[in-house]
Formats: structure tokens, C-alpha cells, sequence
């Protein structure tokens, strides 16, 4: 079996040119969280602790190749803030994975645990590595190379990794074993996003598009939109995106246009989405079997209600937010709208939602499974349904409601909200 049978299809495509490139994701994250810290009124101390994560390590891996050489690998693993619990957030594994990166997104994962109230604080990992050129075995050994490498600072009550970018749930039971080979028992808590059998929960594969879709459905209704006959698009045909693109076509929505990292489909009519959904390969893409393909820029720019960025970051700019015809627009990928592009959508009237709201499903439903493995007890996939849908309404309302009544946009509300949680843990602590 090859890996690509098997990895998260999360999209991967390279950022169009933009002021992105002069501005990095840990940049512009601490430029908000410094705003949402003057806006609570909190001192500069708070922004102080909340600006850098915690704790960082880098870590560098050996693995036998399958041609018997030894290649090295950089990882990372980064701490934002664990005055609430212990960390939580996903492990990557991609070419382009850097420090600064590892480190703004584990600000991200401390800012959608406050959202969502979950009893965590934000960490985030990495592997410079492509695992599209990798072999399963080369896989299964970085993986465990990794959780030796990182096994000092991780645990089911101090980190919990999870899946992210080109991960899934196999490199999530090799990386379980690994640890509970090291700790000598049974760890189903140290990892979530596992397969079924190992302790995973119902609903994890699915729950950031479920996540998503909850927040499309609560959006809608504040712009007065049907969602049956509503037109979608989405960008990005992986994980959150595919599945998206069912739960929509299964709600009544059309879903007019699809992208992944070679292109883009556009159908103002609605696509077939059922048949593009059978004919993806395992790292989403589908559109190399067309010919009338537009380009992903292209795509942004499509008459519609809802435009969904579900692939990757800096994908709405200064340069092309003029041009985005969606009443509403919904972050289901990482960062994919620029800080500048964020204040062109809201002085137009779009409503944002951003991606640290619309993506916690995923997380949310991590927490789920880990308070299942500590219980040793199992919920039915509608019990999760409906404990995810309770937590994505609540921080939905919550965030819409602060952006109303402090007039700040929906990502800076956002932020405020996501930031209360660690800075009052932390200042209860003692620790500013
Ligand atoms: N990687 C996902 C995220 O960025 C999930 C993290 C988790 O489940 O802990 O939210």
C-alpha cells in the first residue's frame, strides 16, 4: 500500500504573490492579539506572555530510508500556553514547515480552545518532509521517530498531538504505539484523531466540516439567505473541503464551483458533486480529469453567496478582496485571508467568519475523544453530533454578538474572545 492511499487531503497549494510575503502568519498574529488585548483592557504584560509561545523545541530525526541510507529530519514542537490544561493541536507533515509557522499556528490552537471552551491551551507540531515522495514503512518510522524525539514534553495530561496537514489517523496509531511502547502502557489519551479501533471517536474524520457547515448555517441566517438553493463555493477538495461539499449538496445548497491544487471547477448550474466525490484520489484532486479548468484565483472571484477558502493560507489579498462576490465568506483553511484583506470584506459588508471559529470542529471533537479514552467510555456518532453542534452555535453567537456590540470585525472579536481564556488562567496562576 502507498501513502498516498491513506494521507490527510488536506490541499496544498502554492500562496499567490501578495503583501503575505512581506508579513508572516506569527506577525500578523501577534499584531491582532495585540489588539484584542487593548481592546479587553487587559496591560501589556498579557500581550507579553501571549505573543511567543511558551515553549518551542526543534528536534532533528534519523530515518532509514527504504534504500538503506540514513536521512535526518527537522520537526518541531511548540507550547503557546498551558495555564488553562495541557497543549493540544495537530503535527504536519510538509516541505514547507517552518518555526515561525509551528509557533503562530499553536497561538491559533490556544485562541480556538478559548473559543470553544475547551480545557486546553495551544501547541502545534511539524516535520520538514514530503510524505507524498515517502514510502508507508519510511513513514511509520519518522512518525515514531518523532514521538521519541518530542516524548520528554508530551502526554495525555501535558500535550496531545493530533492530525493536521498530511496526517491521519494511521500516523496517529503508529505514533500511539511509539508512546506507549516508551511509557510501557495502554496511552489512548496521549493522541487523538485515531482510527476507531485504537479509541478514536465518531465523527472525528468529519467534524471540521461539520464545524464549518454549523457555521455556515448560523451565518446565513444573519444575512437573511436561504441555504437551500444558496450557491457555494469552495476552494480546496481535501478533508474539510470534500466533506463540505457533501454536507452542503446533502442541505440543499448548490455547490457551483470546487477546487485542489491543480485548478478549479466552476458550474454556475451546480456541479456533480457525488461524481467528483468518487472520482477524487486520496489527496483530493479530481479536476486534472477535465478540460474546462479555471484557475483558483479565478475560482474566488465567482458570482456566489458563501465562498468557502477550505486549502491554504493567503489565498484573499489586498489585491483581489475588492473582487470577492460572496455575501458571506467562511475560513475553513488556515489564515487564508490576509489582516488587509480581512478590513476590505468587512468595510464592504461581507460577513468573515474566520478560521479560528469556523475550524474548531476539528479540535472540539479531538477534546471529545480524549474525554472518551479517560472514561473508557464511547459516545454514539449523534451524541458527538449534537455536543459539536452545542459548542460551534455557542462560539459562533458568542463571537458575532462581541463583534456587534465592540463594532470590531469578526476576526478581531474572535481573537478576544479565543485570548480571555489564557490570560485569565494565566493571571490567576500568578504568573502576570
Ligand atoms: N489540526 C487541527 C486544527 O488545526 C486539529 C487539532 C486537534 O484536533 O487537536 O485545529
Amino acid at each position: 500500500m502507498k501513502m498516498t492511499d491513506l494521507v490527510n487531503t488536506n490541499q496544498v497549494q502554492k500562496p499567490c504573490n501578495n503583501e503575505s510575503e512581506t508579513i508572516d502568519l506569527l506577525t500578523s498574529t501577534q499584531l491582532i492579539i495585540k489588539e484584542a488585548v487593548q481592546n479587553l483592557g487587559y496591560n501589556d504584560e498579557v500581550y507579553e506572555l501571549l505573543k511567543e509561545p511558551l515553549r518551542t523545541i526543534t528536534v532533528r530525526i534519523p530515518v532509514r530510508m527504504d534504500d538503506g541510507s540514513i536521512k535526518i529530519f527537522t520537526g518541531y514542537r511548540s507550547q503557546h500556553n498551558d495555564a488553562v490544561g495541557p497543549t493540544k493541536g495537530g503535527v504536519r507533515f510538509h516541505p514547507e514547515v517552518n518555526e515561525a509557522e509551528v509557533k503562530a499556528l499553536s497561538i491559533w490552537m490556544s485562541l480556538k480552545c478559548g473559543i470553544a471552551n475547551l480545557p486546553y491551551g495551544g501547541g502545534k507540531g511539524g516535520i520538514i518532509c514530503d510524505p507524498r515522495n515517502m514510502s508507508f514503512r519510511e513513514l511509520e518510522r519518522l512518525s515514531r521517530g518523532y514521538v521519541r524525539a518530542i516524548s520528554q514534553i508530551v502526554g495525555p495530561t501535558k500535550d496531545i498531538p493530533a492530525p493536521d496537514v498530511y496526517t491521519n489517523s494511521q500516523i496517529m496509531a503508529w505514533m500511539m504505539d511509539e508512546y506507549s511502547r516508551l511509557r510501557e502502557f495502554d496511552s489512548p489519551g496521549f493522541i487523538t484523531g485515531k482510527p476507531l479501533v485504537l479509541g478514536g471517536s465518531q465523527g472525528r474524520e468529519t467534524a471540521t466540516a461539520r464545524g464549518v457547515t454549523i457555521c455556515i448555517e448560523e451565518a446565513v441566517k444573519k444575512k437573511n439567505i436561504e441555504l437551500q438553493g444558496a450557491r457555494i463555493v469552495i476552494q480546496g477538495f481535501g478533508n474539510a473541503g470534500s466533506f463540505l461539499a457533501k454536507f452542503m449538496h446533502d442541505a440543499g445548497a448548490k455547490v457551483i464551483g470546487i477546487s485542489d491544487a491543480h485548478g478549479a471547477l466552476y458550474d454556475p448550474e451546480g456541479l456533480d458533486i457525488d461524481y467528483l466525490l468518487d472520482r477524487r484520489d486520496s489527496y483530493g484532486t479530481v479536476t486534472t480529469l477535465f478540460t474546462n479548468v479555471i484557475t483558483n484565483q479565478e475560482l474566488l472571484e465567482k458570482e456566489c453567496d458563501i465562498l468557502v477558502p477550505a486549502a491554504i493560507s493567503n489565498q484573499i489579498t489586498a489585491q483581489n478582496a475588492g473582487r470577492i462576490k460572496a455575501a458571506i465568506v467562511v475560513e475553513a483553511a488556515n489564515g487564508p485571508t490576509t489582516l488587509e484583506a480581512t478590513k476590505i470584506l468587512d468595510e464592504r459588508g461581507v460577513l468573515l467568519v474566520p478560521d479560528i471559529l469556523a475550524s474548531t470542529g476539528g479540535v472540539t471533537v479531538s477534546y471529545f475523544e480524549w474525554v472518551q479514552n479517560n472514561q473508557g467510555y464511547y459516545w454514539s456518532e449523534d451524541e458527538v453530533a449534537e455536543k459539536l453542534r452545542n459548542v460551534m452555535v455557542t462560539s459562533f453567537e458568542e463571537i458575532y454578538q462581541t463583534s456587534q456590540t465592540r463594532h470590531v470585525d469578526m476576526r478581531l472579536a474572535a481573537y478576544m474572545v479565543g485570548i480571555r481564556k489564557p490570560a485569565e488562567a494565566s493571571r490567576y496562576r500568578g504568573w502576570i
